[in-house]
């Protein structure tokens, strides 16, 4: 294994002291491997979960020609683009019931949508064109050859690769992988997350405040951000800055877990034990990211665990969450091709803004009647938790940019997409 400080020392431009977000992703990704291990599952219980095969259809999907609208199936031979023809029908097809005598010159089938087409059409007309009286039906000109009918295999081919080793599974894979009649699916196995905040004013929701004690709200956040990546996490409270205490969590969290998540503890000039003993427990680096909110961070492994040592203000844990730890937890959960993309929207305000550090503060984007636009939700303390509860977006104003003037493009990262 590569030690962290060989994995870095490569990168271009690594200031540990002034480091760059960009830089920082790249460090972190450089000493980062995917799980190995796999288990087998129910299609259901593969939601969220990372595909760790290839699906290869053993069928075509649609298995048959079929009928993509409900009306008469005919043989395009017989019907013109110029002028109205007159079929007789021989029969009906329904889905799930087909018709088995072939049609021939001059007769149609009725068919309605989702039946396998009748050997020797090769055409529907709509329902609604055509005029019926008992098995006479007139179809007027204007049909086109194939029209209206969905090819076999136009979805899925036998014999070629639809979803491949480190798909991350939605409900659209879900689908995909039920329309094969497939039961079970190879995942990779669940990362494990262990977590825990640390700070003597730390008390735990349920306790009465002592004086000069504040919640512990980031276990929450954390747990919530954790929950939506799909890893097992695991959550082992609020630990006391106290050495011994700290010392056994660590111990106990690389036992076991892939990576470990702490808060606190990590910034400049603290009377912390934290980073002396992550230094102390494994190989740690200490960051100062030129960032806002979230400067300061610890990066490296205790054991075999990757540890991120967050900072303590609750903003700068979860903005320091979502622009490295998500995707690192993503890569090490074996998932290939997630993006998270920056749109663009027109900044109703003015926003003060210094070049040498990347922002991102808590916006909401809006639609007037010019187009989409974003503001600020004021305050942007990296106390003030209620800007991300108000947000529905990051402002991302780059490393270089100066000041906002109302009316400029900015970045965006929305909170949510569908899906
Ligand atoms: P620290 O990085 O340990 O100096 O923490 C910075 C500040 O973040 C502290 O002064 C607290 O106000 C706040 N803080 C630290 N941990 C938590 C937590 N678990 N929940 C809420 N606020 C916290
Ligand atoms: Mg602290």
């Amino acid at each position: 294994m590569n030690t962290i400080a060989q994995a870095v020392s490569c990168i271009e431009g690594y200031d540990p002291d002034a480091l760059r977000v960009d830089k920082a992703c790249e460090a972190i990704r450089a000493c980062l491997t995917p799980v190995a291990g796999a288990e087998r599952v129910p299609v259901r219980e593969a939601l969220g979960r990372v595909l760790a095969q290839e699906i290869v259809p053993q069928i075509d999907v649609p298995g048959h020609d079929n009928s993509a609208m409900d009306g008469w199936a005919v043989r395009s031979k017989d019907v013109s683009f110029d002028k109205e023809i007159q079929l007789n029908e021989i029969g009906k097809a329904l889905a799930g019931k087909p018709f088995h005598r072939p049609v021939g010159v001059g007769e149609c089938v009725r068919i309605m949508t989702g039946a396998v087409m009748p050997a020797g059409a090769d055409t529907v007309v709509v329902q609604e064109v055509c005029r019926a009286h008992g098995i006479n039906v007139t179809v007027p000109p204007g049909q086109r050859a194939g029209q209206n009918v969905r090819a076999a295999g136009e979805d899925l081919k036998a014999g070629s690769a639809v979803l491949k080793p480190g798909q991350w599974l939605r409900a659209a894979e879900l689908g995909l992988i039920a329309s094969l009649g497939i039961s079970e699916v190879s995942v990779k196995r669940r990362l494990r997350v262990a977590f825990f905040c640390t700070g003597d004013e730390l008390a735990s929701i349920g306790a009465p405040l002592q004086e000069g004690e504040i919640y512990d709200s980031n276990r929450y956040t954390l747990h919530g951000m954790l929950a939506a990546l799909g890893v097992q996490a695991f959550d082992m409270g609020v630990v006391r800055d106290d050495p011994v205490l700290l010392e056994s969590a660590f111990i106990k969290a690389s036992a076991s877990a892939d990576a470990i998540i702490t808060t606190g503890g990590v910034s400049v000039g603290e009377a912390d034990f934290v980073k002396q003993l992550m230094a102390k427990l494994g190989e740690v680096l200490f960051w100062k990211i030129a960032m806002r909110p979230g400067r300061p961070m610890a990066f490296g492994r205790i054991g075999d665990a990757i540890l991120f040592g967050l900072p303590g203000n609750p903003v700068a844990v979860m903005v320091t969450f979502y622009q490295f730890v998500r995707e690192a937890l993503q890569f090490m959960s074996g998932r290939v091709g997630f993006a998270n993309p920056l749109l663009s929207a027109t900044s109703a305000q003015s926003i003060r803004k210094v070049p040498g550090r990347t922002e991102y503060q808590r916006g909401v984007v809006f639609r007037d009647r010019n187009g989409w636009k974003v503001r600020t939700t004021g305050q942007q303390g990296s106390g003030v938790l209620r800007s991300m509860s108000e947000a529905n977006c990051f402002i991302v104003l780059e490393h270089e940019r100066g000041a906002v003037q109302a009316g400029e493009p900015v970045q965006v990262q929305l909170f949510e997409g569908l899906l």
